[in-house]
């Protein structure tokens, strides 16, 4: 997969993209990730990226001249989607990510000041996305939690030491607990179940927590899964059977 990124920061990318997982995935040509430095496409002597808001107002806003040179030079005549990286974008999550998997590009635009110039965003960006309900200084964070997050869902990044197939959001529920050894540290034991080398009460285990982790830390998440399960009429017997004894020890909890 090809990523290209748009930034007035390249210097940020540098450390986590040459590291662990990320490193490794670029070393062996499974992401490819260029970095590209808005400022190379002012200009003028000065070679200025912003400029005040029409209408007044505090901070700067990107010049569209230089934002929309930059991405048709990257771009050239490649399909690849422009995405924005903003808090007005949409939420991303798991399944954005592994949709961003699936694309063989993608060039990520990182704002900063006051953001685009609106024509920007109308015009050459497909897709607005945010990381989340506050706001950062620049879209260099964001476009390293997307590059992170899609990564590792293409094959071969993970070893098969750190497969993404368990992992939180992937089906839906927060993912069980780990524990490692030694099997008592400072009198705090590890659940007997995980030592007993029983397969299918171990993997019973592990539904119960996710579920009963998922409903009580959160509830938004567990009524989407219970409701995707009723609708496609594939929940099973075993985990109706775990909701209602999660179910009367959260009542016996609140008692
Ligand atoms: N004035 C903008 C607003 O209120 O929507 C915020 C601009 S923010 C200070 C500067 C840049 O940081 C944005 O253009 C965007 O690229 C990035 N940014 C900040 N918070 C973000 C978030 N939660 N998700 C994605 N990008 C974000």
């Amino acid at each position: 997969m090809r990523i290209d990124v748009l930034t007035l920061f390249p210097e940020m990318f540098a450390g986590p993209l040459q590291t662990s997982i990320l490193g490794r995935a670029q070393v062996n040509n499974l992401i490819n990730v260029h970095v590209w430095n808005i400022r190379d496409y002012a200009q003028d002597k000065h070679r200025i990226v912003d400029d005040t808001p029409y209408g007044g107002g505090a901070g700067m806003v990107l010049k569209p001249d230089v934002v929309v040179r930059a991405i048709e030079h990257v771009k050239q005549d490649r399909t690849a989607p422009v995405i924005y990286l903003t808090p007005q974008g949409k939420p991303f999550t798991q399944s954005k990510a592994a949709e961003f998997a699936e694309q063989e590009e993608l060039i990520l635009l990182c704002g900063h000041y006051e953001g685009l110039d609106e024509r920007v965003r109308e015009h050459w960006v497909d897709e607005e996305i945010s990381i989340g309900d506050y706001v950062l200084t620049g879209g260099e964070l964001p476009a390293l939690v997307v590059i992170d997050a899609v990564s590792r869902l293409i094959p071969g990044v993970l070893g098969c030491c750190e497969s993404a197939e368990f992992d939180s959001f992937q089906d839906g529920l927060l993912e069980h607990p780990h524990y490692t050894r030694p099997p008592e540290f400072r009198g705090l034991a590890v659940p007997p179940v995980l030592l007993s080398g029983h397969h299918e009460e171990i993997r019973r285990w592990r539904l119960r927590e996710s579920l009963r982790r998922t409903l009580t830390r959160r509830p938004d998440l567990f009524d989407a899964w219970l409701a995707s399960r009723q609708t496609a009429r594939q929940l099973t017997k075993a985990e109706q059977q775990i909701l209602e004894e999660i179910q009367a020890e959260l009542s016996r909890e609140r008692r």
